[in-house]
């Protein structure tokens, strides 16, 4: 049932195997989860809302669009466009350069955005268009950033491209001249303004006195990011795609860097103490003591039903990074449910480590899985509930179980304390839903 090339990738805490190895290229024959390079670039800048995302390549790449990975934005909404050379045979044979100037003038004069990122597919790594030099060019003529994202989906996996993505941001941090910057400014780096999170966090941080200069990957704006290394601290939420800007950053600005989550009200209430910490204003501590004691004086008690009615039951986690699985983990025990599957598309070996020593014995652990093998682990452990996104929507149905989509398809806001309320809500309805009688699991 499993490949024999993948044993380190598959363990069980407490069992009788070394730690899990995380970081390994994905083996063909596994079908992995992972997506490509390109589409890990995408899902990374897309979110800049003002800027031309320009997809070079066949129209088939363009595929990665808003519909399925909506970030939202508090103004324009040039992001949900998802542009494309839509390269035909031809154009492979004789060359694209001159359909991607075309497209891009034509794109920048009809609206006007304040950067342009191209991104470069598969076939444009093959055929050799010189991408950097069509960009230099239409730079100079149309007197905007025009920037290239050499994101062939061959070099690697997804998190190869969030490097790329990383770099491609670092082209525009340090080249703002903002001088009325807050000192007790952050970037946020890492929450993809999915179903509004953002939002919710903007407000927590503004009650404790904090202001948000640029928020890179969420509700995204060029200007602030050209800005943002003028931010006092990087506060980095999904550090597997994040944090080698937040490392950039640190090393030619001097901006640190925290780590975070804002899923569970753990990790919620940890992310504004450590904040807070950073800034080490007594003021901004104690508003966000205040901040945390009044939203658990109204959560906790609307939990109490969810955690009666869920009591003992078990979950299966398999999400894009590995500090989501480990705020998940806690905020599943929260609310009563036992994690017995735990596995993440692009966690490392360090992140493994620590999602290891919070998960209860007997657990199973996986890097880079895939339907097969979730599947099997689904039956040997009788979850009954799966957390994971679109391709793992499937496999939970199949197998007649409850299913919480808490990747970037999602249409619910899950982070905070408000968050924390309907992910109790939407893992109860799922789990207690009437239909699963009628399913042969
Ligand atoms: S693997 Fe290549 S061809 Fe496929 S979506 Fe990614 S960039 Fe496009």
């Amino acid at each position: 049932m499993f490949i024999k090339e993948r044993q380190e990738q598959i363990i069980t805490k407490g069992g009788d195997n070394s730690g899990l190895v995380g970081g390994k290229p994905s083996i063909a024959g596994s079908v992995s989860q992972r997506a490509c390079v390109f589409c890990g670039s995408r899902v990374v800048l897309y979110p800049i809302a003002d800027a031309l995302h320009l997809v070079h390549g066949p129209i088939g790449c363009a595929a990665y669009t808003w519909d399925i990975r909506g970030a939202m934005s508090s103004g324009p909404q040039l992001h949900r466009s998802s542009f494309s050379t839509d390269l035909r045979e031809k154009h492979i044979i004789f060359g694209g350069e001159q359909q991607l100037y075309d497209a891009l003038t034509e794109l920048i004069d009809k609206h006007q955005p304040a950067a342009a990122f191209v991104y470069s597919t598969c076939i444009v790594g093959v055929i050799g268009d010189d991408v950097e030099a069509v960009c230099r060019r239409v730079e100079a003529e149309k007197m905007i950033p025009v920037i290239p994202v050499m994101s062939e989906g061959f070099q690697g996996s997804k998190k190869d491209g969030y490097k790329i993505a990383c770099d491609a941001i670092a082209t525009l941090v340090g080249t703002g001249n903002r001088t009325d910057v807050s000192p007790f400014s952050i970037n946020i780096l890492g929450d993809f303004n999915l179903a509004g999170e953002l939002w919710i966090l903007a407000d927590y941080y503004r009650r404790t006195g904090v202001h948000i200069l640029a928020s890179i990957t969420g509700d995204g704006r060029v200007d602030d990011i050209r800005n943002a290394h003028k931010a006092s601290l990087n506060v980095v939420q999904c550090s597997g795609s994040m944090i080698y800007l937040a490392k950039r950053m640190k090393e030619e600005y001097g901006v640190p860097f925290i780590k975070v989550s804002y899923f569970g009200i753990e990790d919620m209430s940890d992310a504004l103490y450590e904040v807070a910490k950073h800034f080490d204003n007594e003021s901004i501590m104690e508003r966000a003591r205040a901040l945390v004691r009044d939203e658990l004086q109204h959560l906790l008690p609307a939990l109490e039903p969810y955690r009666k009615a869920l009591q003992g039951k078990k979950a299966a986690i398999y999400v894009g990074g590995a500090f989501k699985a480990i705020s998940l983990v806690k905020a599943l025990r929260l609310i009563g449910i036992q994690t017995v599957i735990a596995g993440t598309q692009t966690g490392n070996t360090d992140d493994y480590k620590l999602l290891e020593s919070i998960c209860d014995d007997g657990c199973i652990l996986v890097d880079d899985s895939n339907p097969v093998e979730l599947s099997e682990f689904v039956k040997q452990t009788g979850a009954e509930l799966f957390i994971g996104g679109v391709k793992e929507r499937p496999i939970a149905y199949k197998l007649g179980i409850g299913f919480c989509d808490h990747n970037h398809e999602r249409k619910l806001a899950l982070a905070g304390y408000d968050g924390m309320l309907n992910f109790a809500k939407e893992v109860y309805e799922t789990v207690s839903s009437p239909v699963w009688k009628f399913v042969n699991r």
